[in-house]
């Protein structure tokens, strides 16, 4: 082998997955096929989600410290905000910080951790075989991960279809100097500030529309929204994009993975696609490398694509939703939802739902409380009489088993075990936590969730009771 593993694409979620094999110790090729960074920027948003993952890796920081904090979150343009800053998150609010920046941040870690980030390297042909990868008939590797975007040469290379559903309409992107406030302006005209500029986003009246988008085509769409000429300048970035919603049909085959956009396309609606990209690496980077290293069970690799596909699709729900909400002649519907959104808890299921904050994976059938499946919260404990915090323990990318009682622990390979006291208030005894932070076990007032803890062991560690 020439390496572990190959990723093609430096987006989000290769660069991510990148910075989790490195952690744990595995030897990463990253194939990007362009030589530098575009100019122009898609996404400006981390969520409360992203952040939790970043804090679990010990890298929260190097974003909160370039970003504005914004304590709301939307959903579907309603008028009301979704209110996330009482709600006692860990990040109670939405990052501002350009797509570019965070892609940035990540790369200059991977490259810390050791990954060959080979630039100007385009993946354009593998093949796949009982032991291994070959990536563009010279790279030989255990696995192939496609993060190369929605247009995923990966993903079709691999034979994995895409369905869902196609475009019905297109919104038109300018990054452009214009004489327009920020806010909605006549015709859905939506102008977002940007530093030195304006973001301004309408709907494409067109459908199949043959000519590229220049500043004049832009111009007339807006003058003819918003009932006025407008000026607009100096364009740094035109394009459209549409409302397409689709998903891979496998995040796995054989020994190749999808992750990012090329797993899954959606409406921009509520500014996703960044961090579910995130969370596919945080979930997809440990299982990987266990499966790298040789001591994954043979379920593991697979939960992937369960947990994930099933997240997914509550995303490609939720957008669409919102798309929906933002369309013609739904003025009734988008007054009676605002209605709803501000009824008790229906805004917390929103933002939860919107965040990625209600992620929960199916940890068996005999789960009951509600921490299980989902991601631990940071609660404050001490270790050795020294003050931490879960999302501190689980910087090494290690799984952690965490007791709160006087319980006989063996010393386990591939997991730290810690005899804690919390010093939050703790409804459990014990839990172990996987290396993307989801609770995967847990002992309270006698009884353990969702079984015995060796069954637990075997499932996420393959360790096998001696
Ligand atoms: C207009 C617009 C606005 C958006 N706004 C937001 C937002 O506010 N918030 C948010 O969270 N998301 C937003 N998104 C979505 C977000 O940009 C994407 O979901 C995100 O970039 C996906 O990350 P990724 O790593 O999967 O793919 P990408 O970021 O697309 O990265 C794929 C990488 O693969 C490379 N590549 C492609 N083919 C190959 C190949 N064969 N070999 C090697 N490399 C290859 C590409 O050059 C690219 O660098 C927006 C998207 C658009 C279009």
């Amino acid at each position: 082998m020439d390496t572990d593993v190959v990723i093609a694409g430096a987006g989000p979620a290769g660069l991510m997955i990148a910075c989790e094999l490195a952690t744990a110790g595995v030897a990463t090729v990253l194939l990007e096929r362009e030589e530098r960074r575009p100019e122009f920027c898609r996404g400006f948003n981390l969520n409360a989600r992203s952040l939790d993952v970043f804090a679990r890796r010990g890298i929260a920081d190097r974003f909160l410290a370039e970003g504005h904090k914004v304590p709301v979150t939307g959903f579907g343009g309603l008028p009301t905000p979704l209110d996330i800053g009482s709600l006692g998150w860990d990040h109670p609010f939405t990052l501002g910080i350009p797509q570019t920046r965070v892609e940035e941040i990540l790369e200059e870690r991977a490259i810390e951790l050791g990954v060959d980030v080979r630039r100007g390297d385009e993946l354009v042909t593998f093949g796949q075989d009982e032991d291994g990868v070959t990536v563009n008939g010279s790279i030989r590797a255990e696995y192939l991960v496609g993060c190369d975007g929605s247009r995923s040469a990966v993903r079709r290379l691999a034979g994995i279809a895409f369905p869902g559903t196609e475009t019905t309409k297109y919104t038109l992107l300018g990054d452009v100097e214009a004489d327009l406030a920020y806010g909605v302006h006549e015709g859905g005209v939506f102008v977002i500030p940007r530093p030195g500029y304006v973001r301004i986003v309408v709907a494409d009246p067109v459908l199949d529309r043959p000519e590229p988008i220049t500043l004049d085509v832009l111009g007339s769409i807006v003058d003819d929204a918003v009932g006025r000429p407008v000026e607009l300048a100096n364009p740094r970035w035109l394009t459209r994009f549409g409302n397409a919603a689709r998903q891979a049909e496998t995040y796995r085959r054989g020994r190749v993975l999808l992750a990012g956009d090329a797993a899954h396309i959606h409406p921009p609606a509520g500014a996703q696609g960044v961090n579910l990209a995130i969370a596919d690496a945080m979930n997809l980077g440990w299982k990987l490398a266990a499966a790298a290293q040789g001591w994954a069970s043979p379920e593991l690799l697979d939960t992937y694509h369960s947990e994930r596909h099933a997240a997914g699709a509550r995303v490609l729900l939720h957008t669409q939703a919102q798309a929906l909400l933002g369309g013609d002649r739904v003025g009734p519907l988008r007054e009676l939802f605002a209605e709803l959104s501000e009824l008790d808890g229906v805004g917390k299921y929103l933002a939860e739902l919107v965040t990625g904050v209600e992620t929960c994976y199916d940890m068996g059938e005999l789960t009951s409380h509600p921490w299980l499946g989902r991601m631990a919260p940071d609660l404050a404990v001490s270790v050795d009489g020294r003050p931490t915090s879960i999302a501190r323990l689980l910087r090494e990318g290690r799984g952690v088993l965490l007791d709160f009682g006087n319980r006989d622990h063996i010393a386990l390979e591939r997991i730290d075990v810690f005899r804690a006291e919390p010093l939050d208030e703790t409804p459990v005894d014990a839990m172990l936590i996987r290396p993307d932070g989801h609770v995967a076990w847990l002992a309270r007032d006698g009884r353990e969730e969702p079984g015995p803890l060796p069954e637990a062991l075997a499932r996420w560690f393959g360790l096998v009771p001696a």
